[in-house]
């Protein structure tokens, strides 16, 4: 007998037809109704088990936790809640779960518990369904590209180029494999190096990334970068996901247009695809919102918010346009910002989320940022004022985030580069690789990076980066 999968059952309703199901007991009611999952769906599907046909011995074992098989007939549901359940036949119990000892009880845990169990987590309703919209979003980033013709290129993780400057970074170590790879000290004895030569783990794709779009028109990567943010924030963490599409014959508004429909699309590929994934958290949300003092609320729900999003243009506004919106604001005349404002300062989190879920009410792309805060390779803006030289970036801001996009126009022009290298104190005899974009049919090019794991939150309304990415690595989260 074929195993069908619960989401597919609860799709097609095929009354009276045999089917086999496994997977994990969430409840066990009155020796009757198991309340079965198979991560397919947030939705259990119910299974009746005939009072009588299963012994003592067999009924003890369906615990919450065990897996169990089971065949039988698919019925109407006259129970509220379901529109079909299986009339079970035959019940085998693949694996017993001890119940006194299983941390994962049929009652709402807090994420901060399940955080600590977070081999375990994958089995929650809240889990499930984040990890599925995040399958689905990673699925979606792949479709867009690919109708658009670009091409997945993968970026190195092992990189020797240090030069982006865009955060701490980890040091690749070699690690002797002997048998005894100690010291007579006792303490490990690893190389400090990659064959010779000194690398680090990525913080970005993107160099090599233009490498691509010098030859292929539009490329994009998605993997895994690295940084050593050694600090505890809601939105940062030392392993995540960005997708850095890369574009040649682009400018920085081409590379804005792009972004927000980029955006768009993926959310409305989750609209579309993961309704019931989505209806449940939105659930959720409004349940955390309602424990909310009345003015902390957040004014729409979460599908409220998706929906918002995807049929409203981003608000589009200049870093020094920014800046004059948070000094003019309310917040900094009553001196709640932590942080400092004026122009030059790289905004904190607090002042782009002011922007966003205050000020404007929607996403916004801050463009034109201050040279002096942006890496080398963005490109410098002509006709600035003295001292107030800015470049073609732009970042995207996010309700309840803050950045979630990083972008820019790339500087093209050979003899401009090299400048602010110099002045950037950058090596360029390690980077004439990469100058050689330049000095060999150089065109005006762009591209951004999105933080996957900020678009997960964003999607899923998850406040906490750490409930948003499978095995979360942070200072303190890296025990397996
Ligand atoms: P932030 O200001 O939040 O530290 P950043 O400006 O350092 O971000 P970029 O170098 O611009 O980040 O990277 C591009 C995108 O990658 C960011 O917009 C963000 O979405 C994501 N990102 C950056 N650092 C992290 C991190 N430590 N954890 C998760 N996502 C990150
Ligand atoms: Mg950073
Ligand atoms: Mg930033
Ligand atoms: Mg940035």
């Amino acid at each position: 007998n074929q195993r069908t999968k619960i989401k597919a059952l609860l799709q097609t309703t095929p009354i009276d037809a045999k089917v086999t199901v496994m997977g994990w007991v969430r409840t066990f009611r009155n020796n009757q109704f198991i309340a079965l999952n198979d991560g397919s769906t947030n939705l259990n599907l119910q299974i009746v088990v005939p009072l009588g046909m299963l012994g003592e011995d067999i009924l003890k074992r369906i615990t919450t936790g065990a897996s169990l098989k089971i065949a039988g007939t698919i019925a109407k549901s006259v129970g509220k809640g379901q529109t079909i359940e299986l009339l079970a036949e035959n019940v085998e119990i693949l694996g017993d779960c001890d119940a006194e000892k299983y941390p994962l009880q049929p009652k709402k845990h807090s994420l901060e518990f399940l955080r600590e169990i977070a081999h375990l987590r994958f089995r929650t309703n809240t889990f499930g369904t984040v990890f599925r919209i995040r399958h689905a979003l990673a699925f979606a980033i792949h479709q867009f590209f690919n109708e658009r013709g670009f091409i997945y290129l993968h970026t190195p993780i092992i990189t020797a180029s240090d030069a982006e400057g865009a955060g701490e970074m980890f040091r690749v170590t070699t690690l002797p494999f002997d048998g005894t790879p100690r010291n007579e000290d006792g303490s490990v004895n690893f190389k400090e190096d990659f064959f010779g030569k000194s690398t680090n783990l990525t913080v970005s794709g993107q160099l090599e990334g233009e490498l691509g779009a010098m030859a292929f028109s539009e490329i994009y990567t998605f993997g895994p970068t690295f940084r050593a943010e050694n600090s505890n924030t809601t939105r940062h963490l030392a392993e995540f996901w960005m997708i850095e599409p890369e574009m040649a014959f682009c400018d920085l508004e081409d590379n804005m247009n792009l972004a927000e429909e980029f955006i768009q699309y993926i959310i409305q590929y989750v609209m579309k695809n993961n309704a019931d994934d989505l209806a449940f958290l939105d659930q959720r949300l409004a349940e955390e919102e309602k424990q909310k003092p009345a003015n902390e609320r957040s004014e729409m729900g979460l599908i409220e918010k998706l929906n918002f999003v995807v049929n409203n243009r981003f608000e589009r506004i200049t870093y020094t346009e920014a800046i004059q919106i948070l000094l003019d604001s309310p917040a900094y005349k009553k001196k709640k910002f932590k942080y400092e404002v004026s122009w030059g300062i790289d905004m904190q989190s607090e002042h782009e989320r002011y922007l966003v879920e205050k000020h404007f009410k929607k996403p916004v792309i801050v463009t034109n940022y201050p040279a002096d805060i942006k890496a080398f390779y963005m490109r410098l803006n002509d006709g600035c004022e003295p001292g107030k030289q800015t470049v073609a970036a732009m970042d995207i801001l996010a309700p309840g985030i803050g950045e979630i996009v990083g972008g820019s126009q790339r500087e093209e022009r050979l003899e401009k580069l090299l400048q602010r290298m110099e002045n950037m104190h950058i090596p360029v005899e390690e980077m004439n690789w990469y100058l050689d974009t330049r000095r060999f049919g150089t065109v005006p090019h762009a591209g951004f990076g999105l933080g996957f794991e900020r678009m997960v939150q964003f999607v899923t309304g998850m406040t906490n980066i750490r409930d948003v990415i499978p095995f979360a690595r942070t200072p303190k989260n890296c025990n397996f």
